[in-house]
């Protein structure tokens, strides 16, 4: 069974990464950063933690105004570093935890936290500025991660109330899972900065005191605080912290702080710290109820005779080949599609197997395999093929016995303009 051992808190300001980048361990203006991470290495590697649940915003990278969801979580096996203006940095990709990451991603869901899930999609110094400090000289950390990226820079974002109900909800996700596992929960962000007008280079030490004071023994004063009252006393970009409260709502009510500092050489409160779970082990039968609970929504509909549901673990599965064929709601890739198939998919690094599904348009064998219906819809728009034609292959049919089993035998697809015309015509 997985545990839940501990929590962490760091900063994530990109001060952080360009220090360990530009080798300034030795230099004494950024010493007590290199420190207080060093105490968080340590502990991570003496408690033989396995898994990382970061908890981090995505700095408008990763995650732009056109989809700005709340509560986004990774369900990939690896997160490579993001562009984020002069180039990615030069550290290695995280290693995701696929099974905990589906398994967490569901209790969340039948928690009634309305969850997005990401992959596929580079991380930002939200995430690797902390976690790149856990390796030593030899390398990297070694163990897996999973992402849950907050956004916090959008407003409106969930209330601090909201970020401690979800870590409460974690706790259980985490401990119902049945492989052991040593897990910590990392939260990171803040302390007070505020990076953006006139009230930039804002930062208050004396209330970054009282946050970590009060995180550690009355966690729920600060859930019931609003953001407005966190961007008052520790800058607009400072009430990201409230992520913290994740971290900690996820810890038993029995912490024990082994490690605190925080340094605020320029325009943030650089803090480090470490509270150890110190709570009983969870009771057996309370863990199965919740599992039965994860399972609830979905019971048998496994069983339903020629159905698939499109889960976490085939959407990771499949993802090549699905992203291939959105990638059709493009006009250049459709075109290359038609023009230069085996040029295209050498480009996205397709397999031979999927080359072949999709060149002899095995409708079924794609969806057997996990190709969701509505990219396959695309395809055979650009293909000139209808939607029936599609459901007909599916069944085993060809299109005029479809046809007949329906109370009005007409044509249609998704395309549009004078392809849906041609088609229409066909
Ligand atoms: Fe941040």
């Amino acid at each position: 069974m997985a545990r839940i051992i501990g929590g962490i808190g760091a900063s994530h300001s990109p001060t952080i990464g360009f220090a360990k980048d530009t080798g300034k361990q030795n230099d004494p203006a950024w010493q007590p950063i290199f420190e207080g991470f060093a105490v968080l290495r340590d502990w991570v590697r003496d408690q033989k933690i396995d898994v990382l649940y970061m908890i981090y915003n995505d700095h408008i990278t990763s995650f732009f105004f056109d989809h700005y969801s709340a509560f986004a979580m990774g369900i990939d096996d690896r997160y490579a570093p993001a562009d984020e203006g002069g180039g990615p940095r030069n550290v290695p990709a995280a290693r995701g935890h696929l099974g905990l990451a589906q398994h967490i991603g569901a209790a969340l869901v039948a928690d009634e936290f309305d969850m997005s899930f990401f992959q596929g999609k580079p991380v930002d110094h939200g995430f690797l500025s902390p976690l790149s400090m856990l390796g030593d000289d030899t390398g990297p950390w070694a163990g897996a991660v999973v992402p849950l990226q907050v956004g916090v820079l959008q407003l409106p974002v969930p209330s601090p109330s909201r970020m401690w109900k979800l870590g409460r909800s974690l706790r259980k996700a985490i401990e119902s899972y049945p492989e052991d596992l040593r897990v910590a929960i990392f939260a990171t962000g803040g302390l007070s900065h505020q990076v953006h007008g006139e009230r930039a280079g804002f930062v208050n030490e004396a209330w970054d005191a009282e946050f970590l004071d009060l995180l550690e023994k009355t966690p729920q004063k600060l859930a019931e605080m609003r953001i407005a009252d966190f961007a008052v006393k520790g800058g607009m970009e400072g009430a990201e912290v409230i992520m913290w409260l994740i971290m900690r709502g996820a810890l038993s009510d029995q912490v024990k702080l082994v490690h605190k500092q925080s340094y605020a050489p320029s325009v943030t409160n650089i803090a480090t710290l470490i509270f150890e779970d110190q709570g009983p082990a969870p009771d057996a039968a309370v863990t199965e109820a919740y599992r039965r609970h994860i399972g609830y929504q979905l019971d048998g509909a496994e069983t339903l005779r020629g159905t698939y549901p499109f889960t976490l673990a085939r959407s990771h599965e499949n993802y090549r080949i699905n992203d291939f064929l959105h990638r059709l709601i493009e006009p250049a890739h459709r075109a290359r599609f038609v023009a230069e198939f085996d040029a295209l998919a050498d480009d996205y690094g397709l397999s031979d197997e999927e080359r072949d599904l999709i060149r002899d348009r095995k409708w079924i064998e794609m969806i057997r395999r996990g190709v969701s219906f509505f990219v396959l819809e695309k395809m055979a728009a650009v293909l000139g093929v209808s939607n029936p034609e599609v459901y007909a292959a599916f069944r085993g049919e060809t299109l005029e016995q479809f046809l007949a089993t329906r109370k009005v035998p007409i044509t249609y697809s998704v395309a549009g303009g004078d392809k849906a015309q041609e088609m229409d015509r066909a």
